[in-house]
C-alpha cells in the first residue's frame, strides 16, 4: 500500500490496459472471423507491449521508494534523552577503575607475549582487520559463549545457532540496509542473499508472516552466531587490535513480546546484560542513549561501556534496544490478544480467526561480543608478570585453566 502511492496514476494505467487485455482475450473465446480475430491478436498484442513497459517502470518506482521509505526511523521513547550522541545519559556504574602499580600493557602487547592472536596472517589471507585466535584465546573465546548461553538460558530464554546468511529482504525488513551507500552489510555477488551482521536478523525472521499463540509471549531466545560488518568509514585508534573487525563471535538475546510489556522486557534485558559484565568483574557504565544516537529500528537503547585500560578509555561492550513494532511490522509477525484485551489501534481481523490480531514488539541485546570482552579480560586482568587472571565464572568452561602465561 505504502509504496503505490505516488505511483498512484502508473498503477490506475496498468489496472486499466490489464481489464482491456482481458477484454480482448474474453472476446476471442467465441467463433470469429478470421479478420475480427486477427484484430484482436493484433489489439491484444500491443495491450501487452504497453503493460510489460509500464510494469517495469513500476517495479523500478517501488524499489525506489521502498528504499526510500526504510530509511524512515522508528518512534523514540518519550524518557529518551534528546539530542546526540553527547546528550545520552549513565543510568547506572558498576565498580571503578583499577589502580596499576606498574606499566600496563594493552590487549596487543598482551596477546604477542601470551601468543594469542595472528592478524600479520590473517592479513595475507583475508584483508586487514581479521584476526586468527590461537591457543588460550581460542578457548577464552569458546567458553565466553558456553558461558553466556548457559547463563541465559536458565532465565528462559531457548538457545539457537543461527544461518549466517539471509535473504536481503530479511535484513531489510529487520531495518539494516544492505543497497545503502557506505552500508555495514556484505552482500553476496550474484545472490539476493547477505552474511549476517548480527543474529537479531535470523532470529526476528524465525517467526516471520506468522501468528503467535498469545500463551506463548514473551518468547525468548538467545543465540550464538558469527558477525560480519564492512565497518565501512571506521577509522583511527579505535580500531586498532580486535577492537573494531570484519568477522566476529556473538551471543545475542532476542525478545518477541506483547506491546505492554516491551518495556518491562527491555528491562530485564539490561539488567542480565549487568549481571554477567559484573560477575567477571568488569567495571562499567550502562547509558540510556540519546535519540539521535539510536538507529533506524531502535525506540529506546542502552548501551553498555566498560573500562578498557590499555585503550584507556571505556569502549561500548553491549546494546540493548525495543524495536517496539518496527520490525514486527514489516517481518509481519503479529499474535492474537485473548478475548478480555481490548483491540488496539493497529488490531487487524486474522485468517479464520476468533478475534483481531496486534503487532509483537521486538527486543534485542548482547549477551557477550566476544573480542570487546577479551580485550577486557586481558587488559583488566593483566599482571606485573605478563600473566592474566580468568575471570572465576568462565574457568569451568576452560578445563579449570585460572591463569594465561606468557609463552617463554
Ligand atoms: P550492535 O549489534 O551493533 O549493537 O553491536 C553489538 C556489540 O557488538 C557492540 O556493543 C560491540 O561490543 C560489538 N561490536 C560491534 N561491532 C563490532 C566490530 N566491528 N568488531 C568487534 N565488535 C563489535
Amino acid at each position: 500500500m505504502v509504496a503505490t502511492i505516488p505511483n498512484y496514476d502508473r498503477w490506475q494505467e496498468v489496472e486499466r490496459l490489464r481489464a482491456e487485455r482481458n477484454a480482448v482475450a474474453n472476446k476471442m473465446k467465441g467463433k470469429l472471423e478470421p479478420s475480427v480475430r486477427q484484430a484482436l491478436v493484433e489489439e491484444g498484442k500491443n495491450l501487452k507491449e504497453g503493460l510489460i513497459a509500464l510494469e517495469e517502470d513500476l517495479v523500478q518506482l517501488t524499489d525506489k521508494l521502498q528504499l526510500e521509505a526504510q530509511s524512515i526511523p522508528n518512534t523514540t521513547h518519550p524518557d529518551a534523552p534528546v539530542g546526540g550522541e553527547e546528550s545520552s545519559v549513565v543510568r547506572k556504574e558498576v565498580g571503578s577503575q583499577r589502580n596499576f602499580n606498574f606499566t600496563i600493557r594493552d590487549h596487543l602487547q598482551l596477546g604477542k607475549e601470551l601468543d594469542l592472536f595472528d592478524f600479520d596472517a590473517a592479513a595475507e589471507v583475508s584483508g586487514s582487520k581479521f584476526y586468527y585466535l590461537k591457543n588460550e584465546a581460542v578457548l577464552l573465546e569458546m567458553a565466553l559463549v558456553n558461558w553466556a548461553i548457559t547463563e541465559v538460558s536458565k532465565k528462559g530464554f531457548t538457545p539457537l545457532i543461527t544461518p549466517e546468511i539471509v535473504r536481503s529482504s530479511v535484513v531489510e525488513k529487520c531495518g539494516f540496509q544492505p543497497r545503502a551507500q557506505n552500508t555495514q552489510v556484505y552482500s553476496i555477488d550474484n545472490s539476493d542473499q547477505c552474511l549476517i551482521g548480527t543474529a537479531e536478523i535470523p532470529v526476528g525472521g524465525i517467526h516471520m508472516d506468522s501468528i503467535l499463540p498469545d500463551s506463548d509471549l514473551p518468547r525468548k531466545y538467545v543465540a550464538y552466531s558469527h558477525c560480519f560488518r564492512t565497518e565501512a568509514g571506521a577509522a583511527g585508534a579505535a580500531t586498532r587490535g580486535l577492537y573494531r573487525v570484519h568477522q566476529f563471535s556473538k551471543v545475542e538475546m532476542f525478545v518477541f513480546c506483547r506491546p505492554e510489556e516491551s518495556d518491562k522486557c527491555h528491562e530485564e534485558l539490561i539488567t542480565i546484560e549487568e549481571e554477567l559484565y559484573a560477575s567477571l568483574g568488569l567495571h562499567f557504565k550502562t547509558l540510556d542513549m540519546a535519540t539521535g544516537d539510536l538507529g533506524a529500528p531502535a525506540y529506546r537503547k542502552f548501551d553498555i561501556e566498560a573500562w578498557m585500560p590499555g585503550l584507556d578509555r571505556y569502549g561500548e561492550i553491549s546494546s540493548a534496544s525495543n524495536c517496539t513494532d518496527y520490525q514486527s511490522r514489516r517481518l509481519g509477525i503479529r499474535f492474537r490478544p485473548s478475548p478480555a484485551d481490548p483491540p488496539p489501534a493497529n488490531a487487524k481481523k486474522g485468517k479464520g480467526s476468533s478475534g483481531p490480531t496486534q503487532f509483537v514488539h521486538t527486543l534485542n541485546a548482547t549477551a557477550v561480543a566476544v573480542p570487546r570482552l577479551i580485550i577486557c579480560i586481558l587488559e583488566n586482568f593483566q599482571q606485573e608478570d605478563g600473566t592474566v587472571v580468568i575471570p572465576e565464572p568462565l574457568r569451568p568452561f576452560m578445563g579449570g585453566l585460572e591463569v594465561l602465561s606468557p609463552k617463554t
